[in-house]
């Protein structure tokens, strides 16, 4: 009840069910009074290569190019590029931040990789010191919402793609709890292109029920033995 949400939306096709799921937390949120911003980033063909023309001003070291110098510098001089500065606008106010996406590869789609790369500057998101419980963004919450092509059981401890956990561990604390982020459990959405249309409509009823008590979670113990036990 009036809190930020942002929301950060990684699929081509409206009709997904990536877009559903997006579509529902919408719902659930707005109905609670949250304010919701999304960035739907193929929407928005969101650039995902980190480059010099992230730095509108002068490079400290042209010679010698550093993109985590050059931006960090750019950021406190207020001369990072508009469509970085954009994104951290969005972060800075929202309590809670949503990955919405299907997995590629074990990871994030690169545009939203990419997103990342770029919007959590040195300065911004993160600093030496001030990362994990010090990280810049502490007192916010993350939370990956994602759908996978395998199943539950192939992602288990003894199936072909191991425990699912283990793929959580850069994602969520080498990324969001090295900013300072607070990490809900994630939500995963298991091999929606191969369960019925009533499953499916099951899982979402289920990421809806789980939204309509969010605020009442509390974060994972995120350290390794909720990866690796
Ligand atoms: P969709 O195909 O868009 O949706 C599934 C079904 O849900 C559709 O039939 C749709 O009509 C239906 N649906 C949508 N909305 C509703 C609704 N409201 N009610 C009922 N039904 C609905 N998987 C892995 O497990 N590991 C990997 O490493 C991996 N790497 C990948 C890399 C790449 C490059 C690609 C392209 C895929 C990869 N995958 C991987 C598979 C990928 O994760 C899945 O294809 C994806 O998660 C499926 O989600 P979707 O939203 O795209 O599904
Ligand atoms: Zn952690």
């Amino acid at each position: 009840p009036g809190k930020n949400v942002l929301i950060v939306y990684a699929h081509q096709e409206p009709k997904s069910m990536n877009g559903s799921l997006k579509n529902i937390a919408v719902d659930v949120l707005q109905k609670q009074g949250c304010s919701i911003i999304i960035s739907d980033l193929y929407s928005m063909n969101f650039n995902a290569a980190a480059t010099r023309n992230d730095i509108t001003g002068e490079l400290c070291n042209p010679q010698h190019f550093r993109y985590g110098a050059e931006t960090m510098e750019a950021f406190k001089k207020g001369v990072l590029c508009e469509d970085i500065l954009k994104e951290q606008e969005k972060v800075k106010v929202a309590d809670l931040i949503i990955f919405q996406f299907p997995l590629y590869w074990y990871s994030f789609p690169a545009i939203m990789k990419g997103w990342i790369d770029r919007v959590f500057v040195q300065g911004f998101a993160f600093d030496f010191p001030g990362c994990y419980d010090t990280g810049l963004l502490k007192d916010k919450l993350a939370l990956l919402s994602f759908t996978t092509g395998g199943t539950e059981e192939m992602f288990s401890k003894d199936g072909m793609r191991g425990d699912i956990r283990y793929l959580l561990w850069p994602m969520q604390h080498g990324i969001m709890h090295f900013c300072g982020f607070k990490v809900l459990a994630p939500q995963i959405t298991y091999a929606p292109e191969y369960v019925g249309d009533e499953k499916r409509k099951n899982m979402l009823l289920l990421w809806a029920r789980r939204l309509e008590a969010i605020w009442d979670e509390r974060p994972i113990e995120c350290t390794p033995p909720w990866y690796f036990q």
